[in-house]
């Protein structure tokens, strides 16, 4: 038996140099003992099993590996959402996107959603859950639609997935596209954090040169793929967005800030004709 506190410090300790914030230790304790954090602050004393299972996990997160992808899942718009090495993990900035579709599809009647290159389907997931759309998702990747079926039926979310390498395979038209595309310029990816750069997949960070590649596919198929009054909601790199929007000739474009004020979505609705 070794008192909460302690075990909590000694975790703490083991991953000073790699951990993202000061609540790490606190979720190591929560994975390992299956309860929430509030729940966490009742409890003074843990068994030698339980702490010897938090520093097998500490030790793992000290090479870098990201938490989630240790314990395997992470929280996005308050649903759990699978994640391994196969797919990048949700950000908390992407769930800024997935709620403004939801917003968007709200009052639609039989709208279609298409969330381009869907990773672990976090953002089809939750559009799926919250609102009466049809949902299809796409990625190139096998391995992560594997993922991201996973999280679907988890979570009770009815999506269509296809492997497709962009639009390529995708049918018909939708009511709203959405993405978080690979948005790094390769340039930078070799100094990016080493949990990025050496744990999350090169294929889900890598943009091209100037990390607007995906971006360019979007635009030049956007407006064909959408309907009448159809948006296109993109996220992207800090000081992209102006870019984006130029690329986007034909859609009356703004932007929405994130928790740090940078422009991280393009909201682009088709000009009417
Ligand atoms: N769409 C997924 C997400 O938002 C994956 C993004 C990606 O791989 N670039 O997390």
């Amino acid at each position: 038996m070794i008192a909460l506190r302690d075990a909590l410090c000694e975790i703490a300790s083991m991953i000073k140099d790699t951990a993202a914030d000061d609540s790490e230790p606190d979720w190591i304790a929560c994975h390992v003992l299956g309860c929430g954090r509030a729940a966490l602050r009742l409890r003074r004393d843990i068994d030698d099993d339980v702490f010897a299972a938090m520093k097998a996990v500490a030790t793992e997160r000290a090479t870098g590996r990201p938490l989630s992808q240790i314990i395997g899942y992470t929280g996005f718009c308050g649903l759990k959402i699978r994640v391994n090495g196969d797919v990048l993990c949700p950000r908390p900035e992407t769930e800024l996107l997935a709620e403004q579709a939801i917003i968007f599809l709200k009052d639609r009647k039989g709208a279609r959603a298409l969330d381009l290159c869907t990773g672990s389907g976090c953002i089809a997931t939750v559009i799926a859950v919250n609102t009466r759309a049809e949902v299809v998702a796409s990625d190139i990747s096998r391995k992560a639609l594997e993922v991201a079926e996973e999280n679907a039926r988890q979570n009770g979310a009815k999506v269509k997935f296809v492997l497709s390498d962009m639009f390529g395979d995708v049918d018909g038209k939708f009511d709203i596209i959405v993405s978080n595309p690979p948005y790094i310029p390769t340039s930078e990816i070799e100094g990016l954090d080493r949990e990025v750069r050496d744990f999350e997949p090169r294929a889900a960070l890598d943009g091209g040169e100037d990390g607007l590649d995906f971006y360019r596919t979007i635009a030049a198929h956007a407006a064909d793929k959408l309907k009448e009054n159809g948006a296109l909601m993109l996220e992207c790199g800090e000081g992209q967005a102006a870019e984006i929007a130029r690329l986007l000739d034909g859609f009356d474009c703004t932007t929405v800030v994130d928790y740090c004020g940078v422009e991280r979505i393009v909201k682009a609705v088709k000009k009417s004709v």
